[in-house]
């Protein structure tokens, strides 16, 4: 079941803070008219329980925001993470349910660098090493030799948000630092930070003293430091992995370790946590570990909990979901200007749906003119209009999976001019094979959506309420029978609207006839059974 996609008031908002979070996050949400419930520590059976009515979860690492829990969340629109990582979050099940995920990317950032450098630090010195002995009563300086890190080599893997604060604070150490991200070097070579050159893998790996990892774990990166990586690293090297457990293939590091390959390594983050205490890693001196530390820091915190209440008001507020990782980010005042279309885009797929005799299998969207910057949200817009009906309705987040999984095929263009018009949005839906297909196009007068071509027929329709739509040969005498009946069964029609063929010989014509409620099946009966009707539906816009 996919959320109602009615606007709430704060006050009718339900928000439940599933993990501790800094108290900024209640002092925003309250700041903003909220008042979330606080509710930790549930297991995954007391969340269930608790998830009908709630209209958004805001969660840390700690709870697992499962298929479950989505499923039994009706009401749910989103679920909050203070944090990064949404490993703890079913991205899926609530992509299938209209449920956006949104995390606090910038929060940890240089908290988390900072971590890796202080790792270095530690590392170069064996800080921890050092603490352990002078505790158990030794002053002993033996196998305590550190190493400097000016003029050292630091080797930075995902020059992204965290890498980037690394690099500039190794600089600030008056290391040299070299650094290696594919999709930066794929987009033309240039490193985001002048002092920092892009290299190979390989090359970063042979040259560097420290090498600190900052990459997301993906399929592409799982075991990115191999055994044969690991291989390529000097024997004084030292690794630092605060990035994802999984990036390191922990077996082989001890090995290397053990056989003098490497100096050292440090690491916040393991493929599981915590380790088993006879993990090969655990009982070494060479080697710090932490618990997930990286992002444990006040500032971080509240940092993330502040990000994560503003983002949670914004999207109710005004409908912005910024930093969502499963629906397009539109800026509130773009989403603003081009509200009209977006709601004239949703009119058009929804008449389709209506239109065409059986389920829409291709759709090709149009913008042309003015609106045309914002064609991807249109013709997104346009989709959730199509497949938006009852209960298992498309909203912004899921509509495009529903259509890859439903095998719509959605084609879409831009047009530089729209004629007469400012902006124009043309979309044709095709049913299997091409058996129905019609076309409708859209443009704003004012403020306000109109319909101003269907199939052949031009017209100038406002798209709204209940509609009873004809399609006859255009003689004299139709519209007049067709008035009578409709007034005789007791509807009042509010407007008339009618659609007419630019060529003479063409005498097929659309009738709108806007009435104050859905007509009746018997009605829609007999004026299907006269001579000159063609066509007639009911459609509610
Ligand atoms: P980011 O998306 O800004 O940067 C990631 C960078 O990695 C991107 O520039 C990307 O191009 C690059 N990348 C992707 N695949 C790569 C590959 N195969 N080789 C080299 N580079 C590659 O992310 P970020 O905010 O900098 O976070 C980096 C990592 O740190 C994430 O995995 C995040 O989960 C982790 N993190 C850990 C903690 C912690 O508690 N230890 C806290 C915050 C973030």
């Amino acid at each position: 079941m996919t959320p109602s996609t009615q606007r709430l008031s704060p006050s009718e908002t339900r928000i439940l803070i599933c993990d501790e979070l800094s108290s900024i996050a209640m002092e925003t949400f309250k700041e903003n008219g909220f008042s979330p419930e606080v509710c930790t520590g549930m297991s995954e059976d007391e969340l269930v329980a608790a998830a009908p009515g709630v209209h958004a979860m805001v969660v840390r690492s700690a709870t697992k925001v499962t298929r479950r829990v989505i499923e039994a969340a009706g009401e749910l629109r989103i679920v909050g993470r203070a944090g990064v990582g949404i490993d703890n979050v079913d991205r899926q099940a609530a992509t299938e349910n209209g449920v956006i995920v949104m995390n606090t990317p910038l929060g940890n950032t240089v908290t988390t660098a900072e971590l890796a450098i202080s790792l270095m630090c530690s590392l170069s010195r064996h800080i921890p090493k050092a603490d352990r002995g002078t505790r158990s009563g030794s002053w002993k300086k033996k196998g305590l030799m550190g190493t400097e890190l000016t003029g050292k080599t630091l080797g930075v893997i995902g020059l992204g948000r965290i890498g980037q604060v690394a690099a500039k604070r190794a600089l600030g150490l008056e290391m040299n630092v070299i650094a290696h991200d594919p999709y930066l070097s794929s987009r033309g070579g240039d490193s985001p930070i002048s002092a920092v050159d892009l290299v190979e893998l390989d090359e970063l790996l042979s040259q560097a003293d420290f090498v600190t990892l900052h990459v997301p774990l993906l399929d592409s990166t799982r075991n990115l430091i191999s055994e044969e990586k690991l291989a390529l690293m000097k024997p004084s090297a030292r690794l630092i992995n605060a990035a994802r457990g999984g990036l390191v293939d922990e077996a082989a590091l001890a090995v290397a370790l053990e056989e003098g390959r490497l100096a050292g390594a440090a690491l916040d983050v393991m493929a599981e946590e915590p380790p088993a205490p006879d993990h090969p890693l655990v009982g070494r001196d060479d080697v710090i570990l932490t618990p997930h530390l990286g992002a444990s820091s006040h500032e971080a915190q509240e940092n993330v909990a502040r990000q994560v209440a503003e983002q949670i008001s914004t999207f109710f507020i005004e409908g912005v979901a910024k930093n969502a990782v499963n629906a397009p980010a539109v800026p509130a005042e773009t989403l603003r200007e081009i509200a009209p279309y977006v709601l004239l885009a949703e009119k058009l797929g929804a008449f389709l749906r209506q239109r065409c005799d059986g389920a829409v299998k291709k759709l090709e969207i149009t913008v042309s003119g003015e609106a045309k910057g914002s064609a991807e949200y249109l013709s997104l817009a346009t989709l959730v209009g199509l497949l938006r009906s009852g209960e298992m309705g498309a909203n912004y987040v899921n509509a495009n999976l529903l259509a890859t999984e439903r095998n719509i095929r959605v084609l879409n263009a831009v047009d530089e001019e729209a004629g007469a018009y400012q902006s124009l949005i043309k979309v044709r839906a095709s049913t299997q094979g091409g058996e129905d297909s019609h076309l409708v196009t859209g443009t704003i007068f004012g403020r306000s959506p109109r319909f101003v071509r269907i199939d052949d027929l031009h017209l100038d329709l406002d798209p709204s309420g209940d509609l009873l739509m004809t399609r006859h040969h255009d003689r004299p005498g139709v519209m007049g029978q067709l008035g009578t009946m409709i007034g005789e069964s007791g509807l009042n029609i509010s407007r008339l609207e009618l659609g007419t063929a630019k060529s003479q010989e063409d005498d097929i014509a659309l009738a709108f006839f806007s009435l104050d409620d859905g007509p009746s099946d018997a009605l829609v009966g007999s004026i299907r059974a006269l001579d000159p009707i063609e066509e007639v539906l009911t459609i509610k816009l």
